[in-house]
């Protein structure tokens, strides 16, 4: 009989994959889930660390939020959202509204992350263009960074290993270097320096501020480089220094945004506001494709005019504003105001912490150990004393990941950063199995 793997490898093209990799670890076929674990058709279990992809954030085949799903079901799945509106998405909207960073009042949806930030770096341009500094049309970014994977978004990532190969459809934007706490070219700290890092951006600014509309970041964790963290003070003079320059700070809150880092949002660590917002993944628990872009009354006061005037946002998708999705996010509001997950998830990240340095910094692979709310990452390098990294060919994270795997834990590197960014309710009983498998995992391939 043909198995369900065989099935999946005739048709199927999996995202982010050599396909050849399948020829040796075929796809794990995921019959169903509960709470942060998968079962697979033969039977077998997954503790799923990485929420599958950071956005399963109150657990798998959550009761409350397949309830909220099940109910807008019956009543409508789906309905235009130009000209036609419903109560789900309106709800939405007031509850967002009490929650994301001061100024943040207008909520325009999509139906993924690298949508909402295709639809910010476009709102940002016709801003200034509508607001008569059409010069104004490049924009700025970090290196490292990730923002997705259609065309505007990776011109403003800086992976060169997912956009390296497409840089000829690029936009031409600035790319600043990144703050790199571990390999600090100031010989710092991130707990204790004043950014001198921040040099980079003081000098790309006064060079091209003139002709910039926006610079994109994520707040405080570059997740895609690496799980990497970045002091709440670089955010702080970033907001200020984009306010004097009259460029607009996009913050990509798609990885950090409903508590992810111990805050309901990334910037809410730095106490700013950016002009617009992008959230997607954790916003419907992970369980449905929706993305906004969250902006200002001052934005959006430049596109509201007569229509023959021609300054309307004319930016659609047909599944924006979906009402699954919309009760979905709702459902996942509702148990942040009934149940202490915040507090729970911070208390346990401190308890992580602890228990990250108890059972990994001994190990001479063991580079850094960073982390951010219930984020934990550990860096592996080949040579601790001088932070070499080990040889792309060796695919240490890789072969990690298989032994995570047959021990019955998904633990997806970021090439030689190993992570976790599990469901903010997971128990601190999950986080010590998770931690054992980790442990015997990286033994396997890296003996002490
Ligand atoms: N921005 C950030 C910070 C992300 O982490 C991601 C996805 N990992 C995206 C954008 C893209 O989101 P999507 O995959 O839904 O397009």
């Amino acid at each position: 009989m043909v198995s369900m793997e065989e099935r999946d490898l005739k048709y199927i093209w999996h995202p982010c994959s050599q396909m050849k990799d399948y020829e040796e670890l075929p796809p794990i076929v995921i019959d169903r889930g509960k709470g942060v674990w998968l079962y697979d058709i033969h039977g077998k279990k997954y503790l799923d660390i990485v929420s599958s992809w950071w956005c399963n954030l109150l657990g798998h085949c959550n009761n409350e939020i397949n309830a909220g799903i099940k109910a807008q079901l019956d009543k409508l799945e789906h309905v235009i959202f130009a000209n036609f509106s419903h109560e789900p998405a309106i709800h939405l909207a007031e509850e967002l509204a009490q929650i994301v960073p001061k100024g943040l009042t207008k909520f325009h949806f999509s139906d993924n992350g690298s949508a909402s930030v295709e639809c910010a770096l476009k709102m940002c341009f016709q801003y200034f263009l509508q607001t008569g500094k059409p010069e104004k049309k490049r924009f700025m970014c970090l290196s490292e960074g990730y923002h997705g994977e259609t065309i505007g978004a990776l011109s403003v990532g800086s992976m060169d290993l997912y956009a390296k190969m497409y840089e000829p459809l690029m936009m031409d934007n600035i790319h600043i270097e990144a703050p790199d706490c571990y390999r600090c070219p100031y010989g710092k700290c991130r707990d204790n320096c004043s950014c001198e890092c921040f040099s980079y951006a003081e000098k790309a600014f006064a060079d091209h501020a003139h002709e910039t509309a926006a610079m994109i970041v994520e707040p405080l964790l570059q997740g895609s480089a690496g799980m990497r963290v970045y002091p709440p003070l670089y955010l702080k003079k970033l907001r200020a220094l984009c306010n004097q320059q009259d460029v607009l700070l996009i913050c990509d809150e798609i990885a950090t945004g409903f508590g992810r880092t111990g805050k309901m949002f990334a910037c809410d660590h730095a106490g700013i506001s950016p002009d617009i917002m992008c959230i997607s993944k954790g916003l419907t628990g992970g369980y449905l494709p929706m993305s906004i872009t969250v902006t200002t009354q001052t934005l959006y006061d430049a596109f509201y005019a007569d229509y023959s005037e021609g300054k309307a946002f004319l930016h659609s998708h047909t599944y924006s504003g979906n009402p699954l999705g919309c009760a979905a996010a709702l459902a996942v509001q509702k148990i942040f105001h009934t149940q202490p997950i915040l507090e729970n998830a911070c208390k346990n990240a401190s308890w992580l912490t602890k228990r990250f340095h108890e059972e990994f910094a001994a190990h001479p692979n063991v580079g850094e150990i960073r982390h951010i709310g219930l984020i934990h990452a550990i860096e592996l390098v080949k040579d601790r004393e001088h932070k070499i990294d080990f040889s792309p060919e060796k695919r240490i994270g890789y072969e990690i990941y298989k032994r995570a795997l047959n021990r019955g834990l998904v633990l997806r590197p970021l090439d030689n950063v190993l992570y976790f960014n599990p469901a903010l309710n997971i128990t601190r009983d999950e986080l010590d199995i998770a931690l054992e498998l980790t442990k015997a995992s990286i033994n396997e391939i890296l003996p002490c």
